[in-house]
């Protein structure tokens, strides 16, 4: 693998019930179109040996074994809702393989949420063969890890908080409603835009498509991609009908990019 290709893999493209919906009868989750069928949130970033995961979805361990992934070298989570976090006891596989702990990253708020929430795995009185052994490194501004710069991209979720990332000409932005004037600064030149786009109709802490279209405008990387996707969207009907370079995705999308390491600063 050349150290200078940036990879990026969409794990998961779907909303938090992910699609088929349980139950659901509707024209998408009973649509046998591969792309209509939606994991839970998630990316994938491989960097030289080293692949760092955005958030654990409650579909990681479907997700690892679909692409053949077989290290994880640590983990960067964008809040504490449970469509991204409750995957988090399938990192113990990795563990295994690793024989070491996953360094795990975000708002001091979201690890606090994770340390309370699975009080298990951070309790060193249980016996370390059945838990995932994860260390919390809360951060507040960009991390360099691997020859990669990691930086956090502030952004609102409804009355929450939620971390998207940058790393060189890649943004990931799910679950956001509105993105502060200071976190759009962090924005510019990009070549690949992950954004939040829920759904045609409004909700109260995602962007609906066409918000998230006008977001992707004002942000203006070369291709824009819409994510943690509901079966409202029909991914061979409405991906077409979206403006030039902004697309829907998918799970299992792949994207590359060449990096030169002086242009990591950002
Ligand atoms: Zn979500
Ligand atoms: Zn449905
Ligand atoms: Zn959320």
């Amino acid at each position: 693998m050349d150290d200078e290709t940036l990879k990026i893999t969409v794990l998961g493209s779907g909303t938090s019930t992910g699609i088929p919906v349980i139950g659901c009868r509707c024209a998408v989750c009973l649509s046998s179109h591969p792309r209509n069928r939606r994991t839970r949130c998630s990316v994938l970033l491989s960097y030289g040996k080293y692949n760092i995961l955005i958030d654990t979805s409650t579909d990681l361990r479907q997700q690892v074994l679909r692409e053949d992934i077989r290290h994880i070298d640590a983990v960067f989570y964008t809040h504490c809702h449970a469509d991204h976090l409750h995957g988090i006891d399938d990192l113990r596989g990795f563990n295994l393989r690793k024989k070491g702990s996953i360094p795990l990253y975000g708002s001091t708020k979201t690890l606090a949420v994770i340390e309370h929430n699975f009080g298990y795995i951070f309790n060193k009185s249980e016996p370390q063969s059945y838990i995932p052994r994860l260390e919390l490194h809360p951060i507040h501004q960009a991390v360099k890890l691997f020859g990669l710069t990691v930086t956090p991209i502030p952004m609102w979720h409804g009355h929450l908080k939620t971390f998207g990332y940058r790393c060189g000409p890649f943004a990931y932005l799910t679950d956001c409603n509105a993105i502060p004037e200071e976190s759009l600064k962090l924005l510019h030149g990009l070549e690949l835009l992950i954004l939040d786009g829920l759904r045609f109709t409004p909700h109260n802490t995602h962007f609906n498509i066409p918000q998230a279209v006008e977001m992707a405008k004002i942000i203006g990387a070369k291709q824009t991609l819409l994510t943690h996707l509901s079966h409202e969207v029909d991914h061979p009907i409405h991906d077409q009908q979206l403006p030039e370079a902004i697309n829907l995705a998918y799970d299992g999308q792949h994207f590359e990019y060449k990096i030169n390491p002086s242009e990591m600063n950002i």
